[in-house]
């Protein structure tokens, strides 16, 4: 058997892969082994590691110097049937009968990738097959491209528009100001190189792309010889090998000519840099700006407040180093620069960060929502504060919680956007492409550890990073981004005129030809037989014992002798350990709930003990890896299994309670500063720093405003169930439209007042008494446990006291427009906005059930199939759901990024109607459970698997009903579907409940409407 750890293999071949090198990770206890094919020149990484949930990616380099969004595209199109595959989205098949707990491709500015993870062998090889058949031999017909790309619509009148799935996905794109402000920066910065176009896609340019041109990319960009497949994970490498060997080699050398004196011949075994090609080595080139200037550009006004003025600076490779010093000088509000800025109220929110997503990153310094005129000044502020922090030195203490910061965040395992293995990838991707090893990013601990022992032996090495970075370049760029009132509007015409010159040389026999062709490809419902050339796991494969959290209840003696409830959940964090402190505010009266999500989000942030809030945070971030607010609200569903369950713990009054929570996440080899420090705030906590509301105030408004339109979706959901019940009102009023209006009513020059009802608030919640829930590896709660007998008594943690159940007419007059969240008619959110977002609300069966569980897997059917259909594909939304609430019994559909939200409403409803007369057949069934349970097994960050099994408790929800939705799941039948969509839409036709975030252009006047007030 071939040992690909054995050193003494390097240079030797397993069926043709040359064993390059042999990287050690101990940043993430695992082993790294690099392979070469000798005949294709494809490039294996593997990350060999003990974890069962194994991530394979494709990824190509893929790079252009044009804004028509090709990559985009292409990553959209070999998704759309390949030569074993032939269907039109194997993709969604795959996702949607897959266990994957990952899958999805990325188009970044340099290359294009496609993930897939999974904790079934079976499935991860199904994926891996389906997907590697995509991306090397995708159909991309001509339909293809014009249903993804761009092509020309006519309507009943006669008028054309250009319509696409990634031309509608990028006009979402350019629709509010902060991301068209990033991106202009980044042109800017790196003039006529790659990171200037947008590899998105521009609508204005999408349309210049011909067939031909997207045919050549993938020819020159998806060759073997330009690929790297990355694996991570505990299934072997040579098993893997010998998958790609058989499923993808002999095709490979037969489509790219792979032999001598052909198009792929000479593969270099040697090397253990990975191997660029010439062509695309020279599209990598970045360009920089060789003199100082000031530039300027325009982007929307929508969430804007002011302009985007930065101060920027070329900073080379990425590397720890700078890393270090973006936490000493901006880590958090305190830090020297961001305290500068911030006190200098030029504007309401810092921008600091260093842009690393290129093979040369630039730091860029300055504020957002900047208002007209004082843009010189904030160019002189940061050069005057980066010299004076120059001259003065960094304290001790910023040095310290940098450093605190990054040990913390490198440490710490998490699942921002799917496993923890993604990340893993990024950096080895970021080594790769850019002809680095991918071991190079792999050892950031490693890396670090050499900053830390500069800091110690070289005490000016801070000051000295300063120079380098800040005061030696010759090259500074003062770069302004101002809102336009008129952006809108000039696209709107450019796309116009575009239109028109599109219309002179428009073939309209050809047109309509294409269209019809188009038509029919999209109407072709695909008949099981064909779907069934994708491999899937059989129900009969699943292991019906799912993997479940647990959280103990134990007692501690709290300020008052009494006994003082405390959760412990023990997760594998690694020496980290994550508190929460508990606070119920049920019992303060209605009027003051609004007020929960600003007074939790300030509650670390005003300071304690009179020592002001910048001391604080700069001690804090010393000793605790962060520490923040949060509310906690939930949902006792109205089944008896969950009422048993809070009856279980009736006496200690902790279920069913809304809470504002503290929490604090720590090594725990400093769990005893940690908890001293907590019980100081807690108790000490003060609420007198008008100035620093003040400025809390600013940016919290700035934050609304600029996430308004990237959360239409969101927004409308949440008014369109607010009605429904007195939890989904009070989910209104803290998230949605009318905590805008709550945020609207904060007024600078009220910070006073509203600082008092803060400190009544917040003592009002202490003196209700407080739980105590902690996540740990076994260790860190065996060193934990003794400590928090003191701590709570310190912390002066008493008794709950009974809680209060709010009543929906206590909550109602809070609410802004409450009588339209009851009505019948749709609710119109009107916004500045290119693109829109659609919710339809309809009730549910109880939670628990069977009729509940058929529900589930009926909407997650509709998802992936009709509303995929006719409201993504046809209808050119970016997205549309249906998912059930089991708790508050509602079924949800939601769309995306939708030009037409109104009418993906109607789709949605006559598609009930309609899939009532036509059953979804046996196999559509089971393949639906079976990736329904594939959801159901998504790996959890040990963080996330703590709290929510403690919240399971607080809720009347614990973890082992999991296991009884799974096996209910388990056990739907076609019958129960097809029950539950006549029963889905019987409901619908009695109860259904609209909301649309939409243009306020939108034009249809058809529906009886109702239109939301919205404050920006
Ligand atoms: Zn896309």
């Amino acid at each position: 058997m071939f040992n690909f750890t054995d050193s003494n293999n390097i240079g030797k071949a397993y069926k043709d892969f040359v064993l390059l090198s042999i990287d050690e990770l101990p940043d993430y206890k695992a082993k790294g082994v690099y392979l070469r094919h000798k005949i294709t020149g494809l490039e294996v990484y593997h990350i060999i590691k003990d974890d069962k949930e194994n991530l394979f990616a494709y990824a190509f380099r893929t790079l252009d110097k044009t804004s028509r969004g090709v990559a985009h595209i292409m990553e959209h199109s070999v998704l759309c049937g390949s030569e074993k595959y032939p269907l039109k989205e194997p993709f969604i098949t795959l996702a949607s009968t897959s266990l994957n707990t990952f899958l999805n491709a990325l188009t970044y500015p340099d290359k294009t990738v496609y993930p897939g993870a999974s904790v079934v062998r079976s499935d991860y090889y199904n994926m891996m097959d389906v997907y590697g058949d995509a991306v090397f031999f995708p159909k991309l017909d001509h339909a293809t491209f014009i249903q993804e790309g761009h092509r020309l619509e006519m309507d009943e009148n006669g008028k054309l528009s250009i319509q696409g799935v990634v031309y509608n996905e990028m006009k979402g794109n350019y629709s509010s100001f902060q991301p068209i402000a990033f991106s202009d920066l980044i042109s800017a910065m790196f003039p006529n190189s790659y990171p200037a176009f947008d590899s998105g896609g521009d609508p204005l340019h999408i349309p210049e792309l011909s067939y031909q041109d997207f045919l050549d990319f993938h020819q020159k960009f998806y060759s073997p010889d330009n690929c790297l497949l990355f694996l991570y994970g505990d299934i072997p490498t040579f098993e893997q090998l010998d998958f790609i060997d058989e499923r993808f080699i002999d095709r490979l050398v037969k489509k790219y000519d792979c032999r001598e004196g052909g198009a792929i011949c000479n593969i270099d075994t040697v090397s253990k840099l990975p191997l660029t090609k010439k062509e695309i080595a020279s599209l990598q080139t970045l360009n920089f700006l060789q003199e100082s200037c000031s530039l300027k550009t325009y982007a929307p006004h929508t969430g804007s407040t002011g302009s985007f003025v930065t101060m920027n600076w070329y900073a080379g490779k990425a590397d720890m180093e700078k890393y270090f010093l973006c936490e000493a000088l901006c880590g958090n509000d305190s830090s020297p620069l961001a305290r500068a800025l911030k006190d200098s109220k030029l504007g309401d929110d810092v921008q600091f960060q260093s842009f690393g997503q290129f093979r040369e990153e630039f730091f860029s310094a300055g504020l957002w929502g900047v208002k007209k005129g004082n843009e010189e000044k904030v160019f002189k502020l940061v050069e005057k504060t980066i010299r004076e922090i120059y001259e003065n030195g960094v304290s001790k203490e910023d040095i310290d919680s940098a450093v605190m910061g990054i040990d913390f965040a490198l440490r710490e395992v998490n699942r921002y956007w799917g496993p923890f293995s993604i990340q893993l990838m990024e950096k080895a991707l970021k080594g790769w492409c850019n002809g680095d090893s991918c071991a190079s990013q792999l050892n950031p601990i490693t890396a670090f550890e050499k900053v830390k022992a500069a800091l110690r032996s070289d005490p000016d090495y801070t000051k000295k990073l300063i120079k380098k970075y800040f005061l030696d370049p010759s090259v500074t760029v003062r770069f302004v981004s101002e809102p336009s009132e008129k952006y809108f509007s000039e696209r709107e015409e450019a796309e116009n005129l575009l239109i028109q010159k599109l219309e002179k040389n428009l073939d309209k026999a050809q047109l309509k030809k294409d269209l019809d062709e188009l038509h029919a490809y999209q109407q072709h419902i695909e008949t099981p037989e064909e779907t069934a050339c994708i491999p899937a796991t059989k129900i009969s494969e699943l292991d019906r014992n799912i993997d479940l959290a647990e959280t103990t209840l134990e007692f501690i003696k709290g300020a008052d002798s009494s006994d003082v409830p405390l959760f412990l959940s023990e997760e594998d964090t690694n020496g980290i350990f994550y508190l929460d402190v508990l606070f119920p505010f049920d019992r303060l009266p209605a009027e003051y709930v609004q007020h929960i999500p600003f007074f939790t989000d300030i509650l670390t942030n005003l300071g304690w003990n009179g020592k002001g809030w910048d001391k604080c945070t700069a001690q804090s971030s010393c000793v605790m890896g962060d520490i923040w607010g949060r509310p906690l609200c939930g949902t006792v569903a109205d089944v008896p299994d969950c009422k048993a369950e809070v009856e279980k713990y009736k006496n200690y009054n902790f279920c069913g309670r809304s809470w504002i929570g503290l929490i604090c996440k720590a090594l725990t080899e400093r769990a005893e500063e940690a908890l001293d420090m907590l019980a100081e705030i807690i108790t000490k906590m003060d609420f007198d720093d008008e100035k620093h509301l003040e400025t809390l105030i600013g940016e919290l408004k700035a934050e609304k405003k600029n996430s308004i339109v990237n959360n239409g979706r969101e927004y409308a959901q949440k008014r369109a169930r607010a009605g429904w019940d007195v939890n989904l009102a009070i989910n209104e009023l803290m998230w949605g439209i009318s905590q805008l209006h709550t945020v609207a009513g904060y007024k600078k020059h009220n910070a006073k007042k509203l600082l008092k009802t803060f400190a009544y608030m917040y003592s009002e919640c202490i003196k209700s008494g407080g739980i105590i829930h902690i996540t740990a590896d076994a260790d860190s709660i065996k060193k934990l446990r003794p400590l928090l007998e003191g701590f709570a008594k310190k912390a002066q943690i008493t008794k709950l006291l009974p809680g209060h159940n709010y009543t929906m007419e206590e909550i109602a007059p809070y609410i802004s427009q409450f009588e339209e969240c009851q009505a019948d008619s749709i609710q119109i959110l009107k916004v500045p906005s290119q693109t829109g977002y659609a919710a339809a609300i309809t009730p549910a069966s109880d939670y628990l059930t069977k009729e509940a569980a058929a529900e589930n897997i009926f909407a997650s059917w509709l998802s992936n199939h009709t509303l995929w259909d006719k409201i993504r594909t046809t209808g050119g939304a970016y997205g549309a759901n249906c998912w059930v609430d089991n708790v508050q019994k509602q079924i949800v559909m939601t769309t995306y990024r939708d030009p037409s939200p109104e009418k993906s409403i109607e789709v949605y409803l006559d598609s009930l109607k309609e899939l009532c007369k036509t059953p979804i057949s046996k196999e559509e069934v089971e393949k639906t459970i079976v990736s329904f349970y594939g959801n159901a097994i998504v790996p959890a960050s040990p963080k996330d698997r703590g709290a929510r099994s403690f919240e399971g408790m607080l809720y009347g929800n614990p973890q082992k009903f999991r296991q009884t939705r799974v096996d209910t799941i388990l056990q739907v039948t076609e019958e129960d579907v097809e029950k539950a969509c006549d029963r889905m839409y019987e409901s619908a036709c009695q109860k259904c409940s609209k909301a649309v975030f939409c243009n306020s252009n939108g034009k249809s006047e058809k529906t009886a409407r109702n239109n939301i007030r919205i404050p920006i």
